[in-house]
């Protein structure tokens, strides 16, 4: 296992340069980095009273819609402030010249904000609105202004909730399968900013490795993940990215 030397940076650079097909993984780390908190740090006095099961959960929703509408306009409006950090751009940039795979655990929309035209969001988009009842498929893209709770302009019978997903509830089949496919089929893996810790999305670095891919970390902090790691990079990712981008371009 290499740490994080100097010289890390530019051998890290050539592996993305060589690789035939590469997916990268980014955490609640790399939206830190843009100053979003994760859900369970929030530090305003308010919402920090509410057990995170209360606001994200669809039983919270079915007791108190309009809190936890309230609580996701707030965090959309701490979102709305937040910029995307190197390595948002750093990855939009490689995207468009390597074929590179991203896979989020984050719903802000910062990967796209930086230009990341394909990204595979396991855990939704908090910008996204759909019906909360399971037989109405509606989704709509949120308004600013929608302050208040929306009843469901398709089936006009359920409130619309964030296009998240909430504790309790499955992953979309269809982005997990994308997420294992890619990760099986890849040779080189990125784990970013993220603990690696909860499952399934733990499991995608897993499944690369047993295909043989190479499984590089970047990650300030020790994870469950790094003894599994070909390296590691102990480094915020944003700095990273700084000094790799001007290898690659
Ligand atoms: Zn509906």
């Amino acid at each position: 296992m290499l740490n994080s030397s100097e010289k890390i940076i530019p051998q890290l650079a050539a592996q993305l340069l060589s690789a035939q097909r590469i997916v990268v993984m980014t955490g609640a780390g790399v939206s830190a980095e843009s100053g979003i908190s994760t859900f369970r740090d929030s530090e305003d006095s308010y919402w920090s009273q509410f057990d995170p099961m209360t606001l994200a959960s669809l039983d919270g929703f079915s007791d108190n819609p309009q809190r936890v509408w309230h609580w996701y306009q707030w965090r959309r409006q701490q979102i709305a402030l937040a910029r995307p950090n190197p390595a948002h751009v750093g990855l939009a940039h490689l995207q468009r010249r390597l074929p590179l795979y991203l896979i989020t655990q984050n719903v802000d929309g910062l990967h796209q904000q930086a230009g990341s035209q394909q990204v595979c969001e396991l855990h939704g988009n908090i910008f996204i609105n759909q019906c909360v009842s399971v037989s109405c498929n509606y989704r709509e893209q949120h308004q600013d202004n929608a302050s208040d709770l929306i009843t469901c302009p398709q089936c006009q019978q359920a409130y619309l909730r964030p296009g998240v997903v909430w504790f309790g509830e499955c992953l979309a089949a269809e982005r997990l399968e994308a997420a294992d496919l890619a990760s099986r089929d890849c040779d080189l893996f990125l784990s970013m900013g993220t603990s690696a810790a909860v499952y399934p999305a733990a499991g995608f670095a897993a499944l690369a490795k047993q295909s043989g891919a190479q499984i590089i970390e970047i990650n300030p902090a020790a994870t469950p993940l790094s003894e599994h790691a070909d390296w590691v990079i102990r480094a915020p990712v944003g700095s990273v990215f700084e000094r790799l981008m001007p290898l690659l371009s």
